[in-house]
């Protein structure tokens, strides 16, 4: 029987050994004795995968064409899902999984977080409609628990390994069981990007309640009954670039409830339900809030933050529902390949198309990797975050070094989401293309479904967050960070140099190779910005501009080239990590060297683009003034 778990020898290398699951393992049985021990809740977290794996395989991707053709429709105020993504939920309940990383008492598996994100990429492979849908149940109820964690309205009793309270079980318990499901409501008609833009405002009455007001739009699974809401409570705030983002406030908003015949009572508008290229099981809905009944979560003012904790997740998400979309796209390129004949042989023996799918193969292996590295951090973080404060004292030595853990394990789960994000999600639009092209003519029809992949692709670069943005982030986190710290990046930049060059392992030389590329361009990046704030001043003496230094302004040379950027900061975070795994485990350095064999070359190009062009553009948009002091374009790269 087909099984996208038992075939992916990949996958199963992180479940088997990759992944040190033993601290994950440690905090997740804070709450409850699920297991016996370590091995058990190994071998019964990879039973569970194994399942996921068999169930996508024949439960979900043979039913590609069904799930794309039965669009969902709005009648009557509310949406009507497909006949065939509907019954693909009825066993998605029966099996039990919206619970997977939710603690046993709220109907859980006390299962870590990354085990949602493998579970993510077996789902997408299946069909990213059900994968998204599905996240929207045991995420949101995730989610729920942790910002009640987060304001203070969790109660444990870490004794006796038992929560005894949590603001939203009701709600949670409700879509463990998979009888309701959650949605995200950020983008608006005239903000998406730009959320110190956002105009729908929270306002409270003289007794303290809360409502929402305005109008949301491409919100995925919008038709669930629970809405976690960002809402203006500071209206002067709105569209401020300084304070825009300081005035928004959360919510959870139910979107009906029920009378005493078992009645809906509407509390939300649900306006429409997106005609769009791809993603047809899923529906985005636009909506409108009308003095909606709401619960404020955490502080007023703390909108920003607590939708970013989401984010995060959700943006890891994006990297392994990509990762999914592009397995597919090479089950689908491979066996097409493998059939159909061309000048005396199938076409997968001809040099090109072998080298497409090796590429494909090996980036999707890559962006696995980049993407377990980002999850793990994140989730270690948050679950530290959680023992500082259940299990340590307030203001004790103990919570001080759990908190300066997570702190440090936060900072590298920062630096790789958004490059996990950028690529994968650009990578499954490249290569649903290039299944397609790998098709020749019958690609361009419906029949072998690689057009499918591209339609579904194409939304991957723009939500959570555009590859845009995620550049820009990874940009402004890394060049920051440089000057913060110089005299470390200088040792850093010393050690890459050195390496490169002298290194014994030619593998080690390539990938010191890469680090330093990407180090380099932002040597020239920094230089440029810095340029008239420090002349020719060392990299150790970049710290002491930062006091008269005003990113929004002098960034722009930086701007400019930050998605060239950030495809040098993923190869050489990927080629780092394939690195690290080949010294710890001989077998896997031939990903390695095949990895590094295409990123060595396309590193030195970025490096190029970043030295040697901008400056027509920048002198377009700000004048003269803007190229003055770049450095002199050096081609030099090696
Ligand atoms: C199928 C689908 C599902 C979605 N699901 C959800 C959901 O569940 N919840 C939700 O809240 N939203 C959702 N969205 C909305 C999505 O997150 C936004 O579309 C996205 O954030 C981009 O916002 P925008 O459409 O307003 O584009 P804009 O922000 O207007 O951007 C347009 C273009 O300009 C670029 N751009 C903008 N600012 C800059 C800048 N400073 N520098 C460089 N380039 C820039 C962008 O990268 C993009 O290429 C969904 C969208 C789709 C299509």
């Amino acid at each position: 029987m087909a099984n996208y778990y038992e075939d992916n020898a990949d996958l199963r290398f992180y479940v088997e050994k990759g992944i040190d699951w033993a601290p994950l393992y440690e905090h997740t049985q804070l709450l409850g004795d699920v297991y016996e021990n370590l091995d058990e809740a190994k071998e019964t977290w990879a039973d569970t995968l194994n399942l996921i794996g068999e169930f996508s395989a024949n439960e979900i991707g043979p039913h590609q064409r069904e799930l794309d053709t039965q669009h969902n429709v709005l009648e009557n105020g509310d949406v009507v899902f497909g006949d065939r993504i509907n019954t693909i939920f009825e066993q998605l309940k029966e099996l039990g999984v919206h619970g997977l990383c939710m603690p046993e008492q709220l109907g859980g598996m006390n299962a870590p977080l990354i085990t949602y994100f493998l579970s993510a990429e077996l789902m997408a492979r299946g069909d990213v409609s059900v994968m998204t849908h599905h996240g929207f149940h045991g995420g949101m109820a995730l989610a729920m628990l942790m910002f009640s964690v987060d304001e203070g309205t969790t109660e444990v009793d870490i004794a006796n390994k038992q929560l005894v309270s949590t603001r939203f079980q009701q709600q949670a318990e409700e879509i463990v069981a998979g009888e309701a499901w959650g949605c995200m409501d950020i983008t608006e008609p005239d903000a998406g990007s730009d959320m110190a833009a956002l105009r729908t405002i929270g306002e409270q009455d003289a007794d303290g309640n809360w409502t929402v007001s305005g109008t949301k739009m491409f919100i995925t699974s919008g038709n669930g009954r629970y809405h976690f809401v960002i809402a203006r409570t500071e209206p002067e705030t709105q569209g401020d670039p300084e304070t825009g983002l300081k005035g928004l406030s959360f919510f959870l908003v139910e979107t009906y409830s029920f009378d005493d015949e078992g009645n809906k009572v509407w509390h939300v508008t649900l306006d429409k339900v997106e005609d769009k290229l791809g993603h047809h099981a899923s529906p985005t809905v636009m909506l409108t809030f009308d003095k909606t009944p709401a619960h404020l979560i955490g502080e007023r003012g703390d909108g920003f933050r607590l939708m970013l904790l989401l984010m995060n997740n959700a943006r890891i998400g994006v990297g392994f529902e990509s990762l999914g979309l592009i397995e597919n796209a090479i089950d689908l390129a491979k066996k097409y390949a493998a059939e159909r004949p061309s000048m005396g042989k199938t076409i997968d023996k001809h040099e090109m198309i072998a080298d497409y799918i090796d590429e494909m193969e090996v980036d999707a292996k890559a962006i696995r990797a980049l993407g377990v590295r980002a999850a793990y951090y994140e989730e270690l973080a948050q679950r530290l975050k959680l023992q500082a404060k259940f299990m340590a004292e307030d203001g004790s030595e103990e919570e001080a070094k759990l908190l300066k853990k997570s702190n440090k394990l936060k900072w590298k789960a920062r630096k790789v989401t958004p490059l996990l994000k950028y690529y994968a999600s650009e990578k499954a639009v490249e290569y649903g293309q290039r299944c397609i092209q790998i098709h020749g003519g019958v690609g361009y029809t419906t029949e072998y479904g690689a057009e499918k992949l591209l339609r579904d692709a194409m939304v991957l670069p723009i939500y959570e967050g555009t590859s845009q943005i995620q550049s820009l982030m990874a940009m402004k986190d890394n060049l920051l960070w440089i000057m913060g710290n110089s005299g470390t990046f200088a040792k850093q930049l010393a050690e890459a140099g050195f390496k490169s060059r002298f290194d014994r392992d030619a593998l080690t030389r390539d990938v010191n190779k890469i680090k330093l590329y990407a180090m380099r361009a932002q040597v020239h990046l920094m230089r440029w910005i810095l340029s008239e704030k420090l002349g020719d001043k060392p990299v150790t003496a970049w710290g002491s501009a930062l006091g008269e230094f005003d990113p929004k302004v002098d960034f722009s040379p930086a701007m400019l080239h930050a998605e060239h950027l950030a495809k040098l900061l993923t190869d050489a975070a990927i080629a780092s990590e394939l690195h690290r795994q080949a010294q710890k485990w001989p077998e896997r350095r031939d990903l390695c060297t095949a990895f590094v064999e295409r990123a060595l070359p396309r590193s030195r190009y970025q490096l190029d683009l970043i030295r040697t062009t901008g400056h027509r553009i920048l002198r377009q948009l700000h004048g003269d003034d803007a190229v003055e002091g770049a450095p002199a374009a050096d081609r030099e790269v090696a």
